[in-house]
Parts: C-alpha cells; structure tokens; sequence
C-alpha cells in the first residue's frame, strides 16, 4: 500500500511492496540510469529535433515507453542529482540555496552521509552498484559516490566548465578545444587520476567503464549511474564525431552520447542481460539558453536551465526494458524523484520509512497495470518554492526567467495558471477563469511547505581559504 498525506507527499508509513507480483515474477533487474547535464526536452529527434539524429535512444523509445510529462527535482545540477539518488526534494536535505545554485570547487559541503541514495538501498538488497560520469553532490571524501553506496567511481566531480584557468569564453574555448582551459580532475574511486580532464574523450571512456562493469556485474544484479557531463558547456566530442551533425558542436556532442547509448545496448545484448535490464534516459535540467547554439532546445516548452517554466524541468525521457515495459508513449506525470521508489519496487524492496519520500513507485505505468500514481509536482527554484502542477494544471506564484533577462523574480498574486495538456509552451494564463483551481492549487503548495522542515545548508558551506 502507498499512503498518501491528502496532499500528495508521500507520509512517513511510506511502504513498498505496490507490485505485489514484482517479487513472485522473478524480477529484480539490473538498472542503469544515464544522465545526460543540460540536454533539453527538444534535442533528441524521437523529441522532435529537426536536426539532430538520436537512432539508438529513437529506437529504444519506440521499443519502450517515451515519457513527455517527466520531470526532474530541480532546474540545476546539483539539486537536481541529490533528488534523482534520494527520492526527496533537495530542500528537505540542503543540497538546494538561494546564495549558491549548486556546488563548486571551493564548496565544503555536500549530500549528507545520513541521506539514502538509490545505490545505498539496492546494495542492500545484494546489488553490486557503480556510479560513472559527473557526480556534483560534493568533491570531499565524505560525499564523494563511494561513501554513497556506490562500490566504485570514475568520473569528474563537479561541473565540466569549473576550474577555469584560461579568459576566453566557453563558446570559443570549445570551438579551439581548449579542454585543458578547464583544470577538471578525473577521478577514479577518490583519487585524481588525470588533470585536466581530457574532455574531447571524455563521453567514450565513460562509456568503456560502463561496458567493463556490464561485464563485470553480469551474473548478479546491478545499478550503474552513468551521468554524463555532456551536453553542458563546454563543448567536447571526440574525433569520430566531429562533423557529424548538422545541428553544429552541439548535435555532434548529442550524436555521441546517443552513440554511448546504442553502444551499452549492444552490451547488454551480447551479454545476455537485456532482457533482465531497466534502462531510463533523462537529463538533469533542461538546455542552458545562455549559450546559445552551444545551449540545446527546449522544443516547444518555455524557457531552460535555471527556470521552473517547464523548459526547465520537464526532460527527454526514455524507458526501455525489452519484454517488461507496455511500450508506448507515456503521458502520465514522472519524476527523477520516483526513481528510487520505483526501483525498490521492482527490486523487492523497500524504500526507507524514517524520512519523508516525495517519490512515487512508477510500476503500474511501467507494466500497464494502472494509473501513474503521481499526480502533483513542487516546482522549487534554488529553496523556493514556485509553482505546482496538479493533474493538467500548473499555478505559478513566482516566475524568473533563466540566465537572463530578469534579476529579480517577479511575484504573481493571483498566480498565473496554465493548462499543460492543451498549452504546453506556458502562453495562455487562464486564472481569471478558473479561480477555484488557483485555489486548490495554492492550498497544494501551502500543505507541502508544512512539510518542509528547516535543515543544514550544505552549498553554503565553503573550505577555509588557506593563509
Ligand atoms: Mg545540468
């Protein structure tokens, strides 16, 4: 049984056992969760991109399940990750700031050691866990993957456009390749393995890691986290794919990220283990506008990174799990806060009770037995809280647009109102039509706010410089 607060989050008796058939079934798949950072909700052409051929993550859309109404927990990186491994809103465990959007080298903080991430829980259930690509929930050993539940690491910690050393600007910086402008360790386990970061390689050699664990882990279940710390700027792709797209730089970066995911495919085809795999495809935020044609689409959704318009927060998502899934596409709500949920579902166990879980276990839409069961989504900018969708509905109290334009957020008493389902791209306020939704919408928002306790902020936390 799932019990719900009347609000929608889920109550601390929280308990997974909704697929009663999971475990009797004989299921318990691997998963593999690749994150893309920064690609929009328009930059895949199963998606609609009229540029940018994505054949593999097309072809494993059509097979599974093409999710349009999937979010994700916050409109930047490093929130956005703390809500995908823990199923909570990154306000509930200071990984979200209003001073500082996301961690940086200088950072002293990171994903608390008492937080439960995906790996943490799915390694108690006997399944051997590792974590590739850019992690972002603290450099520190105390939160780097390995003290989160991931038995191994390789990958950069932070954003791949941090520890600049050179003046140029990230457009042109990546236009001469210049990724040693960019003093990015590469980590495996806790130690640097290389600095800088080779970039230009950087998209196929986390995809060799995945392979090797592939063929490590086969023979026993396994979660690996492969987080790519592409498309954001700047932009690296290797000698093979140079050229490879019309849509520029950034479609040949798409193009070899798609060609990551056929390659893991092929993987698990020639392993024997496809059948017995959960694959899930999404970004962390939507496309950095700021860059321009270095920065993605957000197709025909409102606004990118950095903003709750949906540009922001509603990301490319494709589910695939050949022989399981009810293909098709999907509209119901999802989130990157389900993930864990879901997955201890499907894996026979169960989420944690002590704390309070805003995720939702995704089976029956996965296996066609029944309704989504998430019907509402809290649409944080940094520790605020500015819209929420209900069903087709979405009221904004406070609006900004991403990385530019605005400086302040501009406060709306009424909230605007806008009906999803027939105005995706946000342009037609409807309150004055419908009081009584804003209403109970803004009742929605006050009884999640009740539920947000005060926690340590952990990106306000800086290293000591030293004398
Ligand atoms: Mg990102």
């Amino acid at each position: 049984m799932i019990s719900r607060l009347a609000f929608g989050v889920l109550a601390l008796s929280f308990s997974l056992v909704p697929v009663s058939s999971a475990q009797d079934e004989g299921l318990r798949p691997n998963f593999i969760v690749i994150f893309a950072d920064d690609l929009g909700y328009g930059d895949l052409s199963c998606f609609g991109n009229p540029g940018i051929d994505t054949p593999n993550l097309d072809r494993m859309a059509a097979e599974g399940q093409k999710w349009t109404n999937f979010y994700v927990a916050a409109c930047v990186c490093t929130p956005s990750r703390a809500g995908l491994l823990t199923g909570r809103y990154p306000v509930r465990n200071g990984m979200t700031s209003d001073r500082r959007r996301v961690l940086f080298p200088d950072s002293a903080g990171g994903l608390p050691p008492s937080e439960i991430t995906i790996a943490t829980a799915l390694r108690g259930h006997g399944y051997r866990t590792a974590a590739i690509g850019k992690w972002h929930l603290g450099h520190l050993p105390d939160y780097l993957p390995t003290s989160h539940g991931f038995e191994s690491y390789f990958g950069i910690p932070y954003s791949n456009d941090m520890d600049k050393i050179e003046k140029a600007d990230h457009i042109s910086l990546a236009e001469m390749e210049r990724f040693q402008a960019y003093n990015v360790p590469l980590m495996r386990d806790t130690e640097i393995v290389e600095r800088p970061a080779d970039q230009r390689t950087i998209t196929r050699r986390y995809t060799e890691e995945a392979v090797k664990k592939i063929r490590e882990f086969k023979g026993e279940r396994f979660f690996i986290y492969l987080a790519h710390n592409l498309p954001h700027v700047p932009l690296f792709r290797s000698e093979d794919f140079k050229d490879s797209s019309p849509a520029g730089i950034y479609g040949d970066v798409v193009r070899e990220i798609d060609w990551s995911v056929g390659r893991i495919r092929e993987t698990l085809e020639a392993e024997g283990v496809a059948k017995d795999t959960l694959v899930v495809f999404t970004s962390d935020n939507g496309p950095w506008l700021l860059f321009k044609t270095h920065g993605g689409s957000a197709g025909l959704l409102r606004d990118g990174k950095g903003s709750t318009w949906e540009g922001g927060m509603r990301e490319p998502t494709v589910m695939w799990w050949p022989g399981k899934l009810k293909p098709g596409i999907v509209h119901e709500m999802g989130s990157t806060l389900d993930l864990l949920p879901t997955f201890l579902s499907i894996a026979g166990g169960e989420a944690p009770r002590d704390r309070v879980l805003d995720g939702y276990d995704l089976s029956p839409v996965l296996f066609g037995t029944g309704a989504g069961p998430r019907k509402e989504m809290f649409f944080y900018h940094d520790e605020q809280l500015f819209a929420v969708r209900e069903g087709p509905f979405k009221a904004h109290f406070k609006t900004k647009t991403s990385y530019v334009g605005q400086k302040e957020a501009v406060v709306h008493d009424p909230p605007l109102l806008f009906q999803l389902d027939h105005d995706p791209s946000e342009k037609h306020d409807i309150a004055k039509d419908h009081p009584e939704i804003v209403a109970r919408l803004t009742e929605l928002a006050e009884k999640h706010r009740a539920t947000v306790k005060p926690v340590e902020n952990q990106l306000d936390k800086r290293k000591t410089p030293a004398k």
